[in-house]
């Protein structure tokens, strides 16, 4: 490169340029220097320095200091001090630490020191990947990672979904640094040409027992199949698990354990303040209300067990105004919205935003002064991320726990079991109010919030049916008419578990079994339930009304036995785990025993046999649209002049088809006659042309003759009486004209009013589109098609303002 300057230009110009090149190696040669006091110091470090406190008493480079010094990170939290020297040795690490003590700088620093020791440049691709299980979570590393990283030189992105994947995609092959979920980081992987992974030095896993867990499980064992094996692994979270199973899976090294707060007397920060209070499920909403008023001047979470019930306590409670700002948050919102949500909630403040377990995990709201769980936690692990939210790095905060008294006993031994302090508190007698009046009026007014009520109800009973839990969750213990009447309802929806069982008469038939034993809490509840009302009460009548709204169907669809058709209603599932393994043994033996026992019936449909082993099959006896499936489906056929049926198409035999001739000939000749055919009918139809030209004119002629005639009539002032023949000839002349504006013949002087149809045109699909157009034109709308029903409430909205503004 020298000699190729020095060819070029003159001597001034070889000065500079040899200046520049001396700078250049200057410069790499300090980093070097630079670079090798920083791994000597590294390696000369000792993680168990009793010294280390500060973030300038670690051997970081000059871009991380200075990153750390502007966002006025200065002293190091425990899990900081124990989990960065032995990251920057290049350990595996599994780290636990209790929630809000600093786990996103423990391995954020890691990364971007690993990266800036192998001096990664854009060239060098992929180099570090964090997962976070939620989107808001992996925003929130992002943000950490652009702040105290933005010194360096990497460029770093965000892989959470949301947008298209080819937009993101365009993107990743120039990043060196990813945070990612799980699902999205794996279809890029999939789906994305020419992304490249094989350099990759980190991985990170934040939260890492929610992504080893099972809702994540396939997604990770895939993405991990598309990483090298030479990289280092870090696993945060504030409840680790150490499983071996979850360790091999992700080909761990001998990790490090870095577990700070083991010896801790509490798994909950210090400077929380944690209480329960038991409220029956049928007064949870009354105390919430209660909460709510009494604390106008506070940053609330509550947590409830399912995006419905979200979205129902949060639509009630915001028509019954409670005097604090209200939020809500769940997975099913777009992601827009879920940004806009977080940012508002985070710069708030005061405010409540009711939320899923979305945000139960990570999530650094500042400043959260309560963390309420109106329903009670799948397990003690959640409880612990949920309170959390508040009382995080060296803030306080206070939590309270929402408890059923069939829940009460069991859940706070789990919740010992982890080290949880808790208190009871119970709600002043004064400050109980209830307000199922309120939502039973909401409910009549408004059919959406009704609606809601409903999924809610459904969603939580779901919830607690199929929880792992069962010492705490026992779903026989809810009383569900009271509880759906808590919410407002007129009448208890049906829920189905399984196909064609209602759950009140399951629940029924268990009381039955059961109060032959004894039941202890189900005394008298049992018997009020099995005999029905005989006088029709009010909230009977509101269930039979008839509801004329739009959502009339969805409401029938809930509260009317459906006579058909399966539950697919399958959203609820957003319990983490769905089936313990217990009740999949039931239902695999279930199955075994029936096929045992049960000869399986065959019916015969068309040529096919038809195998009826199950309920499903059988329902598909009873819909024709459904069998029609499985039936034989017929040919078309054309019958010829003596009247014997033949296939719309037959095919010719090949030899038979050879014997006429050559091909090409065949086709040259097919060709000749079609022309020829083409031609006698040119030939035919300029004579039907000519025909009516000539008699139009003829027709012409024979006006003007008229005209002349009345005009000699006129003029005379005479009744023609000889001519009577010629007038009467003159009018029929008259009559046959067209009235103006009226297209009566064709015309072909005037312009054409409409382009000439093809022979191959139907006259019926013009007809069909112009119908169309008339409908559009008239409506000025969407078209909303009515077979699916709308899932959120943005499309259900949507909906109704189109119904109604006709
Ligand atoms: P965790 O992941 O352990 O729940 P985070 O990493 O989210 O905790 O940190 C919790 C809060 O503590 C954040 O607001 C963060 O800014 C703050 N924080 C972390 N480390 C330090 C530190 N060394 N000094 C001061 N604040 C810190
Ligand atoms: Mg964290």
């Amino acid at each position: 490169m020298a000699t190729g300057s020095a060819k070029n230009g003159g001597a001034g110009q070889k000065k500079t340029s040899q200046n520049r090149n001396d700078a250049r190696t200057l410069k790499r040669k300090r980093v070097k220097d630079d670079l090798s006091v920083l791994q000597s110091a590294t390696d000369a470090l000792d993680p168990k320095n009793p010294d280390l406190k500060k973030f300038t008493d670690l051997p970081l480079c000059e871009p991380t200091t200075a990153g750390l010094r502007d966002s006025h990170f200065e002293v190091l939290t425990d899990v900081q001090r124990a989990a960065i020297p032995l990251a920057l040795k290049g350990h595996d690490i599994l780290g636990a630490a209790k929630t809000g003590s600093g786990k996103t700088l423990a391995f954020i620093i890691p990364v971007l020191e690993k990266l800036y020791r192998a001096q990664w440049t854009e060239y060098d691709g992929l180099g570090a990947l964090i997962i976070s299980p939620t989107r808001e979570l992996a925003v929130q590393i992002f943000e950490v990672l652009r702040k105290v990283g933005r010194k360096h030189q990497f460029s770093a992105g965000l892989v959470i979904g949301g947008k298209s994947l080819k937009e993101e995609a365009e993107r990743l092959g120039r990043m060196n640094i990813l945070v990612c979920t799980p699902g999205r980081m794996l279809q890029h992987l999939d789906q994305t040409a020419g992304f490249d992974v094989d350099n990759l030095q980190v991985l990170v896993l934040d939260e890492a027992d929610r992504i080893m867990d099972m809702g994540f499980q396939s997604a990770v064992d895939a993405l991990v199949e598309h990483l090298p094996k030479t990289r280092q692994t870090m696993l945060f979270s504030a409840t680790q698990s150490k499983r071996v199973s979850d360790l091999a899976r992700l080909s761990l090294k001998d990790p490090e354990y870095v577990s700070v707060h083991e010896a801790a007397t509490s798994s909950t920060p210090t400077n929380l303040q944690q209480h329960y209070l038991v409220t029956p499920l049928t007064e949870k909403l009354d105390t919430l209300w209660g909460f709510l008023r009494a604390n106008l001047k506070s940053k609330i979470i509550v947590f409830l067990s399912s995006g419905k019930q979200v979205r129902f306590v949060f639509e009630s409670f915001k028509r019954m105004q409670p005097g604090i700002p209200l939020l809500h948050l769940h997975g099913r919102q777009k992601q827009m919205a879920r940004m806009e949500i977080t940012s508002r909630f985070t710069q708030a403040k005061y405010a409540c935003l009711f939320a899923t377990d979305v945000v139960a995990r990570g999530v650094d709201f500042p400043a959260v002064d309560w963390v309420i769980q109106a329903d009670c936690p799948e397990d003690a692990d959640t409880y612990i991320h949920r309170v959390g939210r508040t009382a995080r790095y060296e803030s306080k905060g206070r939590a309270v726990l929402f408890l059923d008294p069939s829940e009460e006993k069991a859940f706070l031994e789990r919740l010992e079991h982890k080290k949880v302090p808790i208190e009871r508190i119970n709600v002043k007698e004064n400050k109980k109010k209830s307000i199922t009046n309120e939502l039973q009026n909401l409910c009549f007014q408004s059919p959406d919030l009704k609606y809601l009520g409903q999924k809610a109800f459904i969603s939580y009973t779901r919830s607690i049916y199929l929880q792992r839990d069962k010492a705490v969750f026992k779903f026989m213990k809810l009383d569900l008419d009271a509880y759906a009447a808590s919410l407002g309802l007129p009448g208890t929806p049906n829920v189905r578990f399984q196909k064609g069982e209602d759950i009140r008469r399951l629940k029924n038939a268990s009381r039955a079994a059961i109060s032959s034993g004894d039941e202890s809490d189900s005394d008298g509840e049992g018997g009020k339930k099995k005999s029905k009302p005989e006088v029709r009460t009010k909230y009977d009548k509101m269930a039979e009304r008839q509801n004329q709204d739009v959502l009339s169907s969805h409401y029938r669809k809930i509260i009317e036995e459906a006579d058909s058709g399966d539950d697919d209603e399958q959203d609820f599932l957003s319990v983490k785990r769905v089936l313990n393994d217990d009740a999949l043994d039931e239902t695999a033996g279930a199955d075994a025993t029936t096929a045992a026992t049960a000869k399986p019936k065959t019916i015969m449909l068309g040529n096919q046999e038809l195998i009826i082993d199950s309920k499903r099959r059988e329902k598909l006896l009873t819909s024709k649209k459904k069998l029609s499936k499985y039936m034989d489906k017929g040919t078309k056929l054309v019958f010829d002049d003596d009247g014997n049926a033949h296939p719309i198409y037959e095919l010719q035999n090949e030899n038979h088809f050879k014997q006429q001739g050559p091909a090409e000939a065949l086709r040259r000749e097919f060709v000749q006659t079609e022309a020829d055919k083409v031609r006698e009918a040119d030939i035919e139809d300029k004579q039907l042309a000519q025909d009516r030209r000539r008699e139009k004119r003829d027709r012409a002629k024979a006006r003007e003759r008229g005209e002349e005639a009345a005009a000699v009539a006129a003029q005379t002032g005479t009744q023609l009486e000889g001519c009577d023949a010629d007038a009467e000839a003159a009018l029929d002349f008259l009559r046959s004209l067209p009235v103006a504006g009226q297209n009566g013949s064709d015309d072909e002087d005037g312009p054409p009013k409409k382009r000439a149809k093809k022979w191959f045109e139907d006259a019926s699909e013009d007809e069909a589109e112009a119908l169309q157009k008339a409908k559009k034109r008239k409506s000025g709308k969407k078209v909303f098609e009515m077979g699916q029903e709308p899932d959120n409430l943005e499309d259900l909205e949507a909906l109704a303002a189109g119904l109604l503004e006709d």
